[in-house]
């Protein structure tokens, strides 16, 4: 590649400065460019905790473990320290974060690379049980690193009620094509038990429009399979080829405007089941941990934030309550969001 003199891993990334400047690692103080832990968009109310890099699965769209390698599970031990670092005494250091969200690029894998293996729920377990972590909340999910018991996490309100399960496709030759290690059945019987532990829990999802050799009958399976499950949300991305995948050389690619075209059609079955998922917490009552504040008046405050299962929420109070989590009266929909009342206190 002309013009590149050297290629620095991703893993290796910490290390780019004294490896650029060839410097020796021992004389290069790592103090003041050591990551510091992902405080979150805004301010502290919420902390990325990462837990987990790399994958070892070969999803044939996915240009990720190319790219990022093999997964890696990072120690309890350093999670936990991680965690009481943002946490901090979160019931008396208004700064302190609220909401901790696991993150990885193979999340449910985390613990299996390890010489005893774990899961992900019992780091999910240690977490409630030796912090004080306010909210934990788990970033995507594959479908298939998950069973019916690990449900049961979700006896501890602390655990936001929100899955992101990607799905892909609703069609099961897709699936196979994909190299997904799923079914639409496993995918709906996984939904089913998560719903029936935990029965307002908000599941979300991805979805690809247009991959390769998708049919129009193949299209139409996840039409319907989106319709059936009723996710919460969830994103639609119109399939374009990563270079270096095996789906890029697959046969019967299927021409971007007809990829758009399924985009639009299936974005609006997953925006409906949406608002059928919004439109019951209508005058519900939910905790919201206030993330963005601006002072509208001298002692009017426009607040937004929120809940536990991924509403967003704006209200307007009397007082300034960021990093607070509140109960609110959702009253009514708005731009894809609540309005809600703060009940007096
Ligand atoms: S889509 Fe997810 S599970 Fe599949 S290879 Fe990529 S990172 Fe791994």
């Amino acid at each position: 590649m002309p013009g590149v003199s050297q290629v620095i891993p991703n893993a290796e990334k910490d290390h780019l400065v004294p490896q650029v400047l060839n410097i020796p690692e021992e004389e290069f103080n790592l103090e003041p460019l050591s990551r510091e832990l992902i405080p979150g968009a805004r301010l502290r109310t919420r902390a990325f905790i990462k837990v987990q890099d790399g994958c070892d699965n070969r999803c044939s769209f996915c240009i990720t473990t190319l790219a990022r390698g093999r997964g890696r599970s990072r120690p309890v031990a350093d999670i936990l320290a991680n965690i009481n670092e943002v946490v901090n005494d979160s019931s008396s250091n208004p700064s302190s974060a609220k909401e901790v969200v696991l993150t990885g690029v193979h999340l449910g894998s985390w613990g299996s690379d390890f010489s005893n293996p774990l899961h992900l729920s019992d780091l999910v377990k240690t977490i409630l049980r030796d912090t004080d972590v306010p909210r934990l909340r788990l970033s995507s999910l594959e479908p298939w690193d998950l069973d019916e018991d690990f449900f049961s996490l979700w006896d501890d309100t602390r655990l936001c009620r929100h899955l992101h399960l990607p799905l892909q496709s609703g069609s099961a030759d897709v699936l196979r094509r994909m190299a997904r290690k799923t079914t639409p059945g496993a995918f709906a019987s996984l939904v089913e038990a998560a719903r029936a532990a935990c029965p307002e829990i908000a599941i979300t999802t991805d979805l690809i429009a247009g991959f390769p050799g998708e049919t129009e009958q193949e299209f139409l399976e996840t039409m319907d399979f989106v319709r059936k499950v009723s996710f919460a949300g969830g994103h639609v991305f119109t399939y374009s080829p990563r270079p270096g995948t095996a789906a890029e050389s697959m046969p019967d690619q299927v021409p971007f405007p007809l990829r758009k075209e399924r985009n639009a059609m299936v974005r609006e079955v997953l925006f409906e089941s949406e608002q059928a998922y919004q439109n019951h917490f209508i005058n519900h009552t939910l905790p919201v941990l206030w993330e963005s504040v601006t002072s509208l008046d001298s002692d009017i405050w426009h607040l937004r934030g929120l809940t536990d299962n991924y509403l967003r929420v704006s209200t307007q109070a009397p007082h300034q309550l960021w990093n607070q989590i509140t109960p609110v009266l959702l009253t009514r929909i708005k731009d894809r969001g609540f309005e809600g009342v703060i009940p007096p206190i």
